[in-house]
């Protein structure tokens, strides 16, 4: 049976470039793939891969109307050579997504690698890699480091000054909020690398407020 394989890591871990190159692989042993990617990445440009070292491949959206399964059937109908499938930003899929994507490996046979985030900047799951880790034969860790040389297992939302954020909605689309990757001492710490840490930020609210 084909196998469903979750690759997840914190941010900037060099997901997309590890998709990219793997499906590389494939074409260079002359077969096809398809490659899928979440219709709300507005990072770069839509319906394509893109990865922070400038590789890039175009990719079909999904949003969560998106059959993963049917298209992926019609598409084997037109192309028996594709031997695998693809997921970039996998945390974004749904429940019923991460099922067809089952159904794939089983139905299709064909493996189906999904690319994703493991937690928010809360340290939540989302709902689709509870289902990834949950459903998946392979679980692959992608590694990537913190300011302190540790590796970095949460992701940390900053603002525009470079302060950590503690709450607010899971995926906020087109802010101004950037993402870092670190350890978890320093997830606990609240500090981003950037001079600023929870308990600083906490402290000045509190002067200000006196102040007032
Ligand atoms: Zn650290």
């Amino acid at each position: 049976m084909a196998k469903l394989y979750f690759y997840y890591s914190a941010m900037n871990a060099g997901k997309s470039s590890t998709l990219l190159q793997s499906a590389y692989n494939y074409k260079e042993r002359g077969m096809d793939t398809l490659m899928f990617v979440a219709a709300l990445d507005d990072r770069y440009e839509t319906g394509k891969i893109t990865s922070r070292i400038g590789l890039q491949a175009n990719a079909v959206i999904f949003d969560g109307h998106f059959d993963f399964f049917e298209y992926t059937a019609n598409a084997l109908k037109e192309n028996p050579n594709i031997a695998c499938i693809f997921v970039d930003d996998a945390h974004f899929l749904c429940k019923h997504h991460v099922e067809q994507l089952s159904r794939i490996t089983v139905f299709l046979k064909r493996p189906v690698l999904a690319y994703g985030l493991r937690s928010d900047f809360r340290g939540e799951l989302f709902p689709a890699t509870q289902y990834l880790l949950a459903w998946a034969e392979e679980l692959v860790e992608i590694k990537t480091i913190c300011h302190c040389g540790r590796k970095a297992t949460m992701n940390m939302r900053i603002d525009e000054q470079g302060r950590p954020v503690k709450s607010g909605e899971q995926i906020e689309v087109g802010g101004n909020e950037r993402y870092i990757s670190v350890c978890r001492e320093h997830f606990l710490l609240g500090d981003s690398g950037g001079g600023f840490r929870f308990a600083e930020i906490e402290d000045k609210d509190r002067e200000g407020n006196q102040k007032t």
